[in-house]
């Protein structure tokens, strides 16, 4: 197969149920070149990749690579062509070995498994792109950053000379998006191509060469990383100027909302994730959690919301013992959830939006008497959350799963917050939104403080976690390594703290 030295996509439109996902775009690339995509949540670049990938077939025009018009009828096609791509939610069998998982998606792989082929392939591009994975280690085992090394090496195993990434780093603690960006430059100047969609400008003004913004499935922009700037970017995504700093008013804490004392929990690996944590949260107050993913996070959410057993120890919301209460009697005390993995556990996706609107709150007597759902009154309230968090969506009659991922996301914001908690468990709330979407959910995080909620956001973005948050526990291993007082001075020391390497 002849290597990639030109790809063009030209004329591209799709359209989903006679809505229009993608207008007319024009879009090349050439070796050595990183192209970022840029869009609001919705605008269409997940779809205009997955055409090009052969998941969806366009409605009109072309595809040409070389020069050859072609055409992509499925991905193993696009493999065939020199494409790969790493999803936004990584496809791999988290029971299988690394090696096993590189064989499933291998073109060469004959009917007998060849382990020892694989092993020496795998090596051989650790080496090439500087890189380490162990090739026997579970999926299941392995961190967000190295999961996504697996798909990069799939890709790559396969002769990709082009490799799409859909959002690789909204899952990555900010050490592995440093080694994602440096395997990135290595392929860059081995003359792979990359196209690269994130909604992380700094990241866009980092690694590109070229950005392309796309909004409401049309390109309304195109221009060299060195010829513009994190603002221009925002205002053409979304028409308008983007606050990236917001001021945090003062304000007094009030009554105490939650107590949790010396918890114990165990993680899915069977040991202890947890070891005796404990902390107060006040009206008012936005409490962050930092800390690089894996640490007890996780854990931590659930089981404050009920999902995950407490081996030992004590939770209390308004002084109500809710330890190892139901989801649903935890929720009813007024305590809401935004999970970290949200198509898993934030989302039924086979229903309708209306359905997802009052997941947990079905219940409720606006929306339910006895045994029947009151439906007008959910569509409403589902069309209120649809209008306030701008979801781009074609009905609310639609299946949830046909939203893009930052809409997902919004909807599951939406609901969690419409009933005004006493108490927000916020898990990576930010995670897939645009700038402009992040924007308005951080205000409306300080809003719900000001209202007299009490939240705890996990994040592990600095910049949101110095913005927003009150005071701030650094977790590491299961413990806390110190909680800070905003306007303490040893908050610069919160990124060492979250390595694990001070501890106050
Ligand atoms: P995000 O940043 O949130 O991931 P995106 O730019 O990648 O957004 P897409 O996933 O491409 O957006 O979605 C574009 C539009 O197409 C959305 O309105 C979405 O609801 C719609 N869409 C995508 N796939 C389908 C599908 N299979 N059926 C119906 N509509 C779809």
């Amino acid at each position: 197969m002849k290597k990639i030295q030109c790809l063009e996509m030209s004329g591209i439109s799709k359209s989903f149920q006679g809505i229009p996902a993608n207008q007319d775009i024009d879009l090349c690339v050439e070796p050595g070149e990183i192209v970022g995509l840029l869009g609001e949540n919705g605008a269409g670049k997940t779809t205009l990749m997955n055409i090009l990938y052969g998941l969806y077939q366009p409605d009109s025009g072309q595809i040409k690579i070389n020069g050859k018009s072609v055409r992509i009828n499925n991905p193993v096609e696009s493999i065939n062509h020199g494409i790969g791509m790493v999803h936004q939610h990584f496809m791999l069998v988290q029971n299988h070995s690394v090696i096993e998982n590189i064989a499933l998606g291998y073109k060469e792989t004959p009917f007998f498994f060849p382990k020892i082929k694989i092993r020496k392939k795998i090596e051989l591009f650790s080496k090439k792109f500087d890189f380490h994975i162990d090739p026997d280690k579970k999926i299941w085992q392995l961190s967000a950053g190295e999961q996504q090394r697996v798909e990069i090496i799939k890709a790559l195993l396969n002769g990709a000379d082009l490799l799409i990434l859909d959002e690789p780093t909204s899952v990555l603690t900010p050490q592995e998006i440093e080694e994602l960006i440096s395997i990135l430059r290595e392929m860059k100047s081995k003359g792979h191509m990359i196209i690269f969609i994130s909604h992380k400008l700094d990241e866009i003004m980092e690694i590109c060469d070229r950005v392309m913004v796309l909004q409401k499935g049309k390109i309304v922009g195109s221009s060299d990383t060195k010829n513009t700037d994190k603002k221009s970017l925002a205002r053409m995504m979304v028409g308008r100027d983007v606050v990236f700093n917001i001021n945090r008013e003062k304000l007094i804490k009030g009554k105490k909302i939650l107590s949790v004392e010396n918890i114990n929990v165990i993680g899915d690996k069977g040991l202890l994730a947890l070891k005796n944590i404990s902390f107060e949260l006040f009206k008012n107050e936005i409490f962050g959690i930092a800390g690089i993913s894996g640490n007890g996070q996780r854990e931590l959410a659930e089981a404050i919301t009920g999902i995950r057993p407490i081996s030992s120890g004590k939770v209390t919301v308004n002084g109500q013992d809710i330890t190892n209460k139901s989801p649903r009697h935890i929720y009813d005390n007024g305590v809401s959830h935004v999970p970290e993995e949200r198509i898993r556990f934030g989302i039924a996706p086979g229903l309708f939006l209306y359905d997802n609107a009052i997941l947990k709150q079905h219940h409720l007597k606006k929306f339910s008497r006895r045994y029947f759902l009151k439906y007008n009154q959910i569509k409403n309230h589902t069309k209120t959350i649809v209008n306030k968090f701008k979801i781009s969506t074609h009905s609310i009659n639609s299946q949830i799963r046909n939203l893009s991922g930052g809409n997902i996301q919004k909807l599951i914001l939406g609901r969690e917050i419409s009933e005004q908690p006493q108490l927000l468990v916020a898990s990576h709330p930010t995670y897939g939104l645009d700038v402009g979407a992040t924007e308005f959910l951080r205000k409306h995080l300080l809003e719900l403080r000001k209202q007299g909620s009490a939240v705890i956001l996990f994040s592990e973005d600095l910049e949101e976690i110095f913005e927003l948050c009150d005071r701030v526990a650094v977790i590491f291993d299961g413990e806390f390594m110190a909680v800070l007082d905003s306007d303490d001075k040893r908050f610069s020391d919160i990124g060492l703290m979250m390595a694990g390497s001070k501890r106050i």
